[in-house]
């Protein structure tokens, strides 16, 4: 007998039918005698919707108003697992995240998970076989007793922060493919499953665009070393034996993955906006007097590059910054610009970065050099390039992005044979 943490997301649950289907995987674990713990989404597009009731109502809206309107989808989907749970004859309740209580920041609209009470869920596993379906995505701030929401795709960290908090066996993420792809599924039909990947590789595959799982519930996986195996809800409930190994993959520790290949898995993301601010002076202090007032705005800024203007005297400055945050960053600099001394600003929204990660890219050289001429032979160009150790991003239009992310794929070996 084990403890588990089931999450479903929005497509899981998109109907009744679908939450029935739920239950069924449900009622198999609890069958094969375990303690269960389901955490689940809204159903699919309903967060969009509330998001965009929000906006409707007013576009500068209070945060905490919004995080209480959006909270409300899993509020839903909580209380109807837990009925149909009950209806096949399930002790089964619902828990809203202030109930627990999920005790969370106060940075609304993306906060962070502080402390979750895992005591009365525990106790009730052991006193009355109770399941508990768990509204994810939202939280309690203790100090204003407001509800709070862990920024899109939070539902994950929910279910991973709550396998921790209750010592689960393991933290099973049911989702609408069955596992984590070489890359995303439905933009390379070739993408082949991975069997496990490590915290550290999906860490960065999952920041630099794959949506599969939220950054912060991969950093929580990883702090707690808590498997976390990611699989399909579409499976037939009954088809599948709970002592047996189903598809899906495991996101576990390097050290248990015995084959490694030096590209792991490519990721993409059309969320990016790029700013070219041309004709500087070529001085001490400009870099500061451009990012120093960004970082002021709370703007993230990504990708950098520096190179020598056309007139070969002054120098030209490019950089990229999340799509959303593109307006703030542009006016930001615009009301800088006596400061920093530019000639004129350029700028773009329809690029898109492809990253390609791998820990095994440590010990490789020469990996990034074998993509930048792939893509040439392919005309597309590179805007601008980033690297760290275990992965590379390039900066191209964003209308080559399937094209620049099946031309890595094949490169690198990852296409399903
Ligand atoms: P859920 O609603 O269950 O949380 P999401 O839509 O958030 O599901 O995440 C699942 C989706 O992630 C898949 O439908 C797939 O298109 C996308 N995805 C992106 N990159 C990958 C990848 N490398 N492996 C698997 N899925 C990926
Ligand atoms: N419902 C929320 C969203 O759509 C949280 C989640 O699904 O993980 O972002
Ligand atoms: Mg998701």
């Amino acid at each position: 007998m084990g403890r588990l943490v089931m999450k479903f997301g929005g497509t899981s649950v998109a109907n009744i039918d679908r939450i029935r289907n739920v239950a069924r995987h449900v009622k198999r674990e609890v069958d094969a005698g375990h303690d269960v713990a389901v955490v689940v989404s809204a159903m699919a597009g309903k967060t969009n919707e509330l998001v965009d009731w929000c906006r409707d109502a007013s576009p500068m809206h209070d945060a905490r108003e919004y995080d209480a309107v959006v909270a409300s989808g899993e509020q839903v989907t909580s209380g109807l697992l837990a009925i149909a749970l009950q209806g096949m004859g399930i002790q089964a309740r619902s828990w809203q995240g202030w109930q627990i209580p999920i005790k969370t920041s106060d940075a609304h609209a993306s906060a962070r998970i502080l402390e979750i009470d895992g005591t009365e869920i525990s106790a009730r596993f052991k006193d009355r076989k109770e399941v508990a379906v768990i509204a994810g995505f939202q939280g309690i701030n203790p100090q204003t007793n407001r509800i709070t929401t862990l920024g899109r795709g939070g539902s994950d960290t929910s279910a991973v922060a709550i396998a921790a908090a209750i010592r689960a066996d393991r933290c099973d993420i049911y989702t609408d493919v069955d596992g984590v792809y070489t890359t995303d599924p439905r933009v390379v039909p070739k993408a082949r499953r991975l069997d496990k990947i490590a915290f550290e590789d999906m860490l960065e595959l999952a920041s630099l665009g794959a949506k599969v799982l939220q950054v912060r519930s991969v950093e929580l996986g990883m702090v707690h070393n808590m498997p976390v195996f990611v699989r399909s809800s579409f499976d037939k409930p009954e088809d599948i034996d709970p002592h047996g190994t189903p598809p899906g993959t495991l996101i576990c520790s390097e050290e248990e993955i015995m084959e490694s290949h030096v590209v792991t898995g490519i990721a993409f993301s059309k969320d990016e906006a790029q700013i070219s601010l041309r004709q500087i002076e070529d001085k001490p202090g400009v870099a500061a007097a451009i990012f120093g007032p960004l970082a002021d705005a709370n703007i993230n800024v990504d990708m950098i590059v520096q190179n020598v203007s056309e007139d070969g005297k002054t120098t030209d400055l490019t950089f990229t910054v999340p799509a959303s945050d593109y307006n703030r960053a542009r006016d930001t600099i615009t009301n800088s610009k006596a400061k920093i001394g530019y000639i004129r600003l350029d700028s773009a929204t329809d690029v898109s970065k492809v990253s390609v990660i791998g820990s095994g890219m440590r010990s490789h050289a020469g990996v990034a050099a074998k993509a930048f001429k792939a893509l040439s032979e392919r005309n597309i160009n590179i805007r601008a390039i980033t690297t760290s150790e275990i992965k590379f991003s390039v900066l191209i239009d964003a209308a080559y992005t399937e094209l620049a992310v099946r031309t890595l794929h094949t490169l690198y070996g990852l296409d399903q044979t």
